[in-house]
């Protein structure tokens, strides 16, 4: 028996919001790894603490220095941002694509 779990990260998958897939948890993100759309549930990373459930949409990516891709949420509900990390061979990376193309177009970039 393990009694040193004095924090537990909730491994549960759950259907997106915005289009329905299943997604299977990490624990500790919650955006769709098709749509990017997340859920509002979580104060910090994982701690499923938050009762606002809104849905998340995706306003921004970034890249970071180390070449990862950080994506920004905000609540759709409560105004809320947050940021998430694309996950290597969990996210779709054609569909991430093409939602930093429309990303950079809504910015004007192209
Ligand atoms: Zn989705
Ligand atoms: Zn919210």
């Amino acid at each position: 028996m393990n009694v040193v779990k004095k924090f537990q990260k909730k491994k549960e998958d759950f259907s997106c919001s915005n289009c329905g897939f299943l997604v299977k948890g990490d624990g500790f993100t919650n955006h769709c790894s098709q749509c990017f759309f997340s859920k509002h549930v979580d104060i910090f990373p994982g701690d499923r603490l938050e009762n606002c459930g809104g849905k998340m949409e995706v306003t921004d990516i970034v890249s970071s220095k180390r070449g990862k891709y950080i994506i920004e949420h905000k609540c759709l509900k409560c105004g809320e941002i947050s940021k998430d990390k694309f996950r290597d061979g969990l996210d779709n990376f054609e569909n991430f694509l093409e939602l930093v193309k429309k990303i950079n177009k809504k910015k004007g970039l192209n």
